[in-house]
């Protein structure tokens, strides 16, 4: 079978390129999904019959149409401030362009009503100046997980008959043939003049082995590695009401490390994560008033970047998250009282505990899992931010650990987002180039148009 264009995989990056072609183009295009069809995307955790991870062959949760951010909170942040590094490759301004022409077609199809919030003229930015915090400039369009999902949905509709889809095919191997590209799966060969690699975070072990194969220069040396903070709404209420979500920035005195905000999602759930069967942890949040609870949570997170000879930062992340599986069977609990006493939480306390905890997780101790730089750290910005939302540094705000954000490995590719073979393009979270739902999807339609001029 041959085809102009194979896209590899189905996340945000590869359905904004089908998008983009179906839309401007009338090439033959084929999109290969290692997971399932969105509706057929069900974790089959419970919380009765199932309560924990179960290694499903592929994960619902992160495969599938939609990729990771299907069932994600949708926040479409807007900045070049974080989420990526495109606006490396193709411009600043390009790459707001892009994510606004993504926000426009996310209206188009299901999103219109939902809300922008910016910080352009908050008076927060003041407040944490003077609190040595720092916040970072971002409109953040929120779709809520139900929103994403209806959106989602629809563009299914739209590209189904225009694009073909492969789900529960995952493409082996990536070789070259002639010109062109081969894609290898269980259930045949695929040939295309132009291919664009998509695969996300899941699909970065088997990227790495592509980029070996196919001697393309990668390199890895970053992770964040953290704990997800959940507390009363009310005590973050007046900045994420104005703001939604706010990345807030802190340097620790100690380290000199910067810690972040991560992912806040207000009145929302704590959720656990599973990437290559480790169990982490990551939150939710909806725009239903029904499906909403009484707290917010947010990642507090220190980056950690390392130099020669270490090269395997995630595989720093995977150790520091396998401990808290080993001594938790997954997540771990802690109130943030029992850390700074220097005891375990355990079953009673948390029961005790005035904030009710949004996921069953183990209660125990953080300080026997994380490295004593990143918990002090965190520490210390818990304390700052007492100083903007007071209430942060209470004793009954819960820390689940641990959360890790795994970097792929960033690709060498050139401004078009091209690899050193002409026709291969490497986009969205996997490429290293995106971290987010905004750049990912800016990547995918700006690949397609790369390619759509160059015929
Ligand atoms: C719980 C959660 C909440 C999040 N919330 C937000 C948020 O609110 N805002 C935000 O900006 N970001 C959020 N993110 C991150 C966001 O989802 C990602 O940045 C985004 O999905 C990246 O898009 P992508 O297309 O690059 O990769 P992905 O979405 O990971 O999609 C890649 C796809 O490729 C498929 N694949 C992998 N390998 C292969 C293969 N060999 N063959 C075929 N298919 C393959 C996978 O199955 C997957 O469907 C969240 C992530 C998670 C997990």
């Amino acid at each position: 079978m041959k085809y102009d264009v194979i896209i590899i995989g189905a996340g945000p990056g590869g359905i904004f390129a089908s998008y983009e072609f179906a839309k401007k183009s009338s090439l033959k295009v084929a999109v290969f999904e290692s997971g399932n069809v969105l509706e057929k995307r069900k974790c089959p955790i419970d919380g009765v019959n199932i309560k924990t991870c179960i290694n499903c062959k592929t994960c619902s949760i992160m495969n599938g149409f939609g990729g990771a951010g299907a069932f994600s909170d949708g926040k479409y942040n807007i900045t070049n401030d974080f989420g990526g590094s495109l606006h490396e490759y193709i411009g600043k301004e390009k790459a707001l362009e892009l994510m606004h022409y993504v926000d426009d077609i996310n209206m188009a199809h299901g999103g219109e009503g939902t809300a922008m919030y910016t910080t352009a003229g908050s008076g927060f930015k003041k407040l944490c100046m003077q609190n040595k915090l720092t916040l970072l400039d971002a409109s953040v369009r929120h779709l809520g997980t139900d929103i994403n999902y209806v959106v989602l949905g629809n563009l299914y509709e739209e590209l189904k008959d225009r694009v073909d889809f492969y789900f529960n095919t995952p493409v082996r191997s990536l070789e070259r043939a002639g010109d062109g590209y081969r894609v290898i799966t269980e259930s045949g060969e695929y040939d295309c003049d132009y291919c664009i690699v998509s695969v996300g975070r899941s699909g970065s072990k088997w990227l790495e082995q592509v980029c070996k194969d196919l001697n393309i220069k990668t390199r890895s040396n970053r992770v964040d590695i953290g704990v997800r903070v959940e507390l009363p709404a009310a005590i973050f209420s007046h900045i994420t009401d104005e703001l939604y979500e706010s990345k807030i920035v802190y340097r620790t005195e100690k380290f000199e490390d910067n810690v972040r905000t991560f992912c806040m999602n207000p009145y929302g759930l704590v959720v656990n994560e599973n990437t290559n069967g480790i169990i982490t942890v990551n939150g939710h949040s909806f725009e239903d008033p029904e499906k909403k609870t009484e707290n917010t949570n947010f990642a507090l997170l220190v980056s950690k970047h390392f130099s020669d000879p270490f090269k395997d930062s995630n595989g720093y992340g995977e150790s520091i998250a396998r401990l808290s599986n080993m001594l938790g069977g997954g997540v771990i609990v802690q109130r943030f009282g029992d850390l700074e006493r220097g005891r375990r939480s355990t079953e009673k306390r948390i029961q005790e505990c005035t904030v009710r905890p949004t996921l069953k997780a183990t209660p125990g101790d953080l300080s026997l899992v994380l490295p004593k730089r990143i918990l002090d750290g965190i520490i210390e910005m818990i304390y700052a931010l007492d100083k903007i939302a007071p209430g942060t540094a209470n004793d009954d705000t819960l820390l689940y650990g641990v959360e890790v954000k795994f970097y792929n490995m960033e690709v060498e590719l050139d401004e078009n987002l091209e690899t050193c073979y002409k026709g291969l393009y490497m986009i969205g979270d996997g490429s290293g180039v995106t971290h987010s739902l905004s750049h990912a999807s800016a990547s995918g339609v700006f690949a397609a148009d790369r390619i759509i001029s160059a015929r």
